[in-house]
Order: C-alpha cells, then structure tokens, then sequence
C-alpha cells in the first residue's frame, strides 16, 4: 500500500466480470492502490465471497460480493445501486464482462447472437447509465471498458463478438464526449490475446482439433496474427487500468488503446 496512488486511495470501484481472468486482475490492481472493490459474477454472492475475502486480506480494503446477470438490465441496475450502498457511491467502472461465440454467420444461433450483445454491448449502456449521474455530481469519474483487438479488426466466424467490441468503441467515444467537462474519463482497452482461464482451457480441445501439439496450437493458431508472438498478462491490463484511472491518465479520455503485441499494427 506504501505506493498507492493518493487519487485512488479510498476510491470505490466497480469491475463486472471480475470473478477471474482479466476482471479479476483488475481488481487485485485497483485494490492494490487502495480502492474499495465491488467484484460482480453471474454465480451466487457466497460463491464470490471467498475471492473478496481474499483481496480485502491481500490490500487491506473492502471488497463486496456483486452477483448479477450482466444480459438483465434490471439486475445490473440493482447491482450498481447495491455496490453504491455497501461500498460507497461508485467512482470507477471497469465494464469487462464477456462471453464469445465461434461459428458461421449462417449457422449463428440468433438466441447466442441476442445473448453475447447483451452481455458485451448492452451491458456497458446500461452500468454506464446507472452511475454516470453520481460522477457528474461528484466532478469525478473513470470508465473503463475492456474491448478487444477485435474492437478495432475483425476475424471470421467471430461476428457478435467483434460487433459487440466495435459497438463498445464506438459507445466509449460518445460517453467521452458527453462527459468531457465533468472530470470524468472513458477509454477502451482494446487486448489481443491474454493468458487467462478462458484462453488456456481452449488450448486442450484446439489441439484435438487441429491435430496438433498444444505447444503447436498456441503458437500457429492462438498466437498467429500477434507480432510479438507472446500473450498479455492479467497484471499489464490492471496496471493500464491503473494508469487510466490516476491523475496521469486525467487528460486521455475517448481513446482505444491496443495491448496486442502490434495485432492491430498490420
Ligand atoms: P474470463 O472468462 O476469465 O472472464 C469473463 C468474466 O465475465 C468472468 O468473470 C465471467 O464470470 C464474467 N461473465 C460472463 N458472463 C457473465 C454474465 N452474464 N454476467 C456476469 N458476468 C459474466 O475471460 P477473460 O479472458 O478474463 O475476459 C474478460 C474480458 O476481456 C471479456 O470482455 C473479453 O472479451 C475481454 N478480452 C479477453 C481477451 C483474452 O485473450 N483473454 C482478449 C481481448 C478481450
């Protein structure tokens, strides 16, 4: 805690999706720095409870449990609401919660495509909305969105995914303009890829696929169209976010910044 940064001690944030992966990197980085940190999933509070356990021992901060449907506007709303009466009103949203789906455009499940907007996309209006007016009154505020390379490129059979990241660049402009005089930032962090839970449980069944070795599979077909040939880490994100959030970061505000070993470069 010694080099915590004294515009985010005591600050109270609020990371969707934070209950592993980048979400949760996130967090330990923010708590790090003295923030307060509601961590939303999809599963039951008890569930999440143990990993709040764990960072508020880790930092010596709090840390709520936030269990919310992140494709339910009403839930999210709620969640917002109860972050602001167990922690504090929210000074920091992390929009990160994600899910991906691979198949044609033809063969597309319209039932996953409404479902992945909902959760990628939709969501991010609607925590947005939800503690936009606080921050406007407070004169302070960060968003935070955790896009994609694919906000920036596409990839085929990628199509919900890489709209709904395009979608959130888009949405990460517009709240920059509509807040530029209040104090508060919006940027989207746009990943190539990063080793996280979701990542490494592909390699096994892409092996199976491609009939290749996992070594194979991660550096001819994960790694393939990122330069540096190497993932992002979990702790690059949360200290980006970091930066975003401190009074370093106060004048970048509408940006999409690629941490994808020069993906989006070519
Ligand atoms: P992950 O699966 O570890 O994390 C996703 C998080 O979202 C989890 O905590 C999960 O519980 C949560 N989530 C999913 N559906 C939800 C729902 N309906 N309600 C509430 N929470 C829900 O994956 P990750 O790799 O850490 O991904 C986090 C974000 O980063 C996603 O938005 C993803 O698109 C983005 N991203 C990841 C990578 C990568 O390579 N890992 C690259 C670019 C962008």
């Amino acid at each position: 805690m010694s080099d915590s940064s004294p515009q985010l001690k005591d600050r109270i944030a609020l990371i969707t999706g934070a209950t592993s992966g980048i979400g949760l990197g996130i967090a330990r980085a923010l708590a790090a720095q003295g923030c307060h940190v509601g961590i939303n999933g999809s599963r039951p509070e008890q569930e999440i409870a143990p990993l709040c356990d764990d960072i508020a021992g880790a930092f010596g901060v709090r840390c709520v449990p936030l269990s919310a449907d992140m494709s339910d506007p009403q839930a999210i709303t709620a969640m917002a609401a109860a972050a602001a009466q167990a922690l504090g009103p929210v000074d920091i949203l992390v929009n990160n919660a994600g899910i991906q789906h691979v198949a044609p455009i033809d063969t597309f499940p319209a039932e996953m495509w409404d479902r992945l907007i909902a959760v990628n996309l939709s969501s991010v209006f609607h925590a947005s909305r939800a503690v936009l007016p606080g921050m406007k009154a407070r004169g302070w505020g960060r968003i935070v969105n955790i896009a994609s390379a694919h906000g920036l490129v596409a990839s085929p059979f990628k199509s919900a995914y890489v709209a709904a990241k395009h979608g959130m660049v888009g949405f990460t402009k517009v709240t920059a303009l509509e807040t530029a005089t209040d104090g508060i930032t919006c940027n989207a962090i746009c990943p190539g890829y990063v080793w996280t839970p979701l990542v490494e449980k592909q390699i096994p069944d892409q092996a199976k696929s491609h009939g290749m070795s996992e070594e194979e599979v991660i550096d001819q077909v994960i790694l393939a169209p990122q330069p540096n040939r190497k993932f992002a880490s979990v702790e690059e994100i949360g200290a980006l976010t970091v930066f975003l959030c401190s009074a370093a970061g106060a004048s970048i505000t509408g940006a999409s910044l690629p941490v994808d070993g020069g993906w989006t470069a070519r």
